[in-house]
């Protein structure tokens, strides 16, 4: 059981038109490092996820004529909220997701920026006028609200991944309706009860929480009264949900799957690169979609980049995320573990060679020592695939032109890290490199400021920043005759 300061954080029903709704089933919420039950929560179906639709399409026309002050205001409290228990949030999210609590505190600090950031954005929602062909015209374009947003969240960051996509579509005007993973659906309840105390007004912010994943995507990506659908999560699924959304022509924001190159050319600094390549890579145990998938040592630091990599990987804690020693804590279940472990004896199959994680754990099954693979190429499944766990390969190159085409050679374009110190490489690299986000001798490239978000197939739109309002509003254009 969960021994919080606040108890009340602790929901168990879904959040729909401020209130809580209990349904007829419920949903075991396991925590992955003990296996113990956490909670029961109320399993919605898609039936009663209408209601939701329902109260947000009702509260649109107040919300959305609020100004943006008022709006700002509410966010801004809905943040301090978040901020004032997050060690409750913290401890929530540990519990029903299994990162470390350090990591976990960070994320709710993380996700709570997001909502602090939106609230000032949101007063700089500007139109444009723009000379027009005649004098007796006047051409003016204005931002409104595209009106009530659906989302489905992931369970890798159950807070952030959600306030990310909530800060942006309040401060812009638009109602919420979330359904986040079935298997962290805490975070998200906890984060209605403070929606509430926050002054959040009924049918704004809803969380539906139903493990029928299937038939309450069909009502989120397919209702009419729904205008914009955003996801996050795999490719796979989003493929999928895209295709849904298409039947009521819906915006879509996708927030996909990674496959990251970290590449570190022979004039990098070894130590920093080191460093980066191990908070980019064994952040959540391996499990985030910016996560270092694949790294790429020019020949001549190889040597000295693995010995140093691998020593310091070695040094790593696995265990209970609820202890403060632990750097790694589970997978987020057995069948993730065995995933991870699969390609691990596919690539020692196929040449790789394991430096370090093969020191037998006394830990269950869904815990893996933090490994590093050598000799390691680019078309091994390990390179292929998104890892999602505590694994990093290895792969030797000669030249930066040989690099850029093997960091590019995946259908995934979401983060990239590179570290190096000739200014022509930096700027060469940079443009190379077909990811939305890059990280230049930085192993951490995410917060509220930049423009989070890949291309090709990770996705499109862009969460944080001034650019992550664009999702949530519709350009109109006026045009007035007569003058
Ligand atoms: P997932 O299997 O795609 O699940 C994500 C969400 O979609 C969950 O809520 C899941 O529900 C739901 N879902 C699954 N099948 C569905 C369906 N047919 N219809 C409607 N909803 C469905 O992904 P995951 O394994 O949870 O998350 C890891 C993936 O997310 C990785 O690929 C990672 O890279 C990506 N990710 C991307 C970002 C980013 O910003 N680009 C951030 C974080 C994670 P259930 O929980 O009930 O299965």
């Amino acid at each position: 059981m969960i021994a919080l300061e606040d108890s009340e954080l602790l929901r168990t029903f879904s959040y729909i038109n401020g209130s809580w709704h209990s349904s007829e089933k419920d949903i075991a919420v396991t925590n992955p490092a003990t296996g113990e039950e956490i909670a029961r929560v109320s399993d919605i179906t898609p039936a009663e996820t209408e209601l939701a639709v329902a109260a947000a399409k009702a509260a649109l026309p107040e919300w959305s004529t609020k100004s943006a002050n008022e709006r700002a205001a509410i966010l801004r409290k809905w943040f301090e909220l978040m901020m004032a228990n997050q060690m409750d949030l913290g401890q929530i999210l540990t519990l029903e997701q299994g990162k470390p609590l350090v990591e976990a505190k960070g994320e709710i600090a993380y996700g709570a920026a997001f909502i602090e950031w939106f609230a000032e954005e949101g007063k700089r929602i500007y139109g444009d006028t723009i000379p027009a062909p005649s004098k007796d015209k006047k051409i003016i374009v204005i931002k409104q609200p595209v009106g009530v947003v659906s989302a489905i969240t992931p369970w890798n960051f159950p807070n952030a991944m959600i306030a990310r996509k909530a800060a942006a579509a309040l401060a812009a005007g638009c109602t919420f309706v979330v359904r986040p993973a079935t298997q962290t659906p805490l975070s998200a309840l906890a984060m209605a009860e403070l929606a509430e105390r926050a002054g959040i007004p009924a049918g704004v912010f809803n969380v539906v929480v139903g493990s029928d994943a299937q038939g309450i995507g069909e009502v989120l990506t397919q209702h009419p009264d729904i205008a914009k659908f955003t996801f996050t999560g795999s490719t796979g699924v989003g493929k999928r949900l895209i295709a849904q959304c298409a039947t009521t022509v819906k915006k879509v924001s996708m927030e996909l799957g990674g496959n990251a190159p970290f590449i570190v050319f022979d004039d990098a600094d070894i130590d920093a690169a080191v460093q980066g390549a191990l908070v980019s890579k064994y952040r959540n145990a391996g499990q985030t979609c910016v996560c270092t998938n694949r790294i790429f040592v020019q020949k001549g630091v190889l040597k000295e980049f693995t010995e140093k990599f691998t020593k310091a990987v070695a040094n790593l804690k696995v265990g209970n995320g609820m202890d403060s020693d632990t750097d790694i804590g589970p997978l987020i279940s057995e069948k993730a573990a065995s995933d991870v472990k699969q390609l691990v004896v596919q690539s020692l199959e196929q040449g790789a060679s394991l430096l370090t994680g093969n020191t037998p754990s006394d830990h269950p099954e869904q815990f893996l020592n933090p490994m590093v693979l050598t000799d390691v190429t680019n078309d091994m499944p390990i390179a292929r695939n998104e890892i999602f766990g505590p694994v990093s390969p290895i792969i030797a190159f000669d030249d930066e032109q040989q690099v850029i085409a093997m960091a590019n050679d995946t259908e995934f374009g979401l983060a990239a890290y590179f570290y190096a110190r000739d200014i022509g490489r930096v700027w060469r690299v940079s443009e190379g490199l077909e990811y939305g986000m890059i990280g230049i001798n930085e192993g951490i490239v995410s917060n509220a400021a930049a423009p989070f978000g890949g291309v090709k197939q990770s996705g499109n739109g862009r969460e944080g920043s001034r650019y992550g309002l664009d999702d949530y509003l519709e350009i109109k254009y006026l045009c007035m005759g007569g003058l």
